[in-house]
């Protein structure tokens, strides 16, 4: 049997830049375009779906403690990132915490999952050593900084998702 032979594209693609290589790509026999368009369901797996079962029927946020290195993860991962332990300590945090960044994006996308400004934040709950992406509502996005007290705001109706915290508002500093 011949030995396989890189074409000469292929065989470019590791010697030009990450941001060159779609270029490369294109232009390679081998590689087809095209356009995928799916339908799936997502399994949350065990450790997801307790996290949202939490959040829809309990109002609770959930992490998950790493015994090996300590780590408070939320939202929890199956995996510990750090230590690649199995966490198993399910711990409630707070539903508040400490804005640490945003950004506020003022042109609309389909993943967003509100109107614009749709404006992100990263939170650091009260008894978390990770941070969870969320939206931010209740706020004047020129009144945002890091360091800001926030608190979770949940809906009425849950579903068991993480959009059953509506978002995350400003604590009243009064
Ligand atoms: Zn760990």
């Amino acid at each position: 049997m011949a030995k396989w032979k890189p074409t000469p594209y292929a065989d470019m693609f590791d010697r030009v830049r990450p941001s060159e290589r779609f270029k490369i790509l294109s232009l390679d026999p081998f590689v087809a375009q095209g356009r995928l368009a799916m339908a799936y369901r997502y399994f949350a797996g065990p450790v997801a779906g307790r996290f949202f079962r939490e959040l829809r029927d309990h109002r609770r946020i959930m992490g998950i403690r790493c015994r090996t290195c300590g780590t408070v993860y939320v939202p929890p991962p199956s995996v510990c990132g750090q230590c690649f332990e199995i966490p198993t300590e399910w711990v409630e945090v707070a539903p508040r915490g400490i804005l640490e960044s945003y950004t506020c994006a003022n042109y609309s996308l389909p993943v967003h999952p509100v109107s614009t400004p749709v404006i992100y934040g990263l939170v650091r709950l009260d008894g978390a050593d990770t941070n969870l992406i969320h939206l931010l509502g209740e706020v004047d996005p020129h009144a945002l900084r890091s360091g800001l007290e926030v608190e979770a705001v949940f809906k009425e109706e849950r579903q068991g998702n993480i959009l059953d915290i509506h978002y995350f508002r400003p604590l009243d500093e009064a």
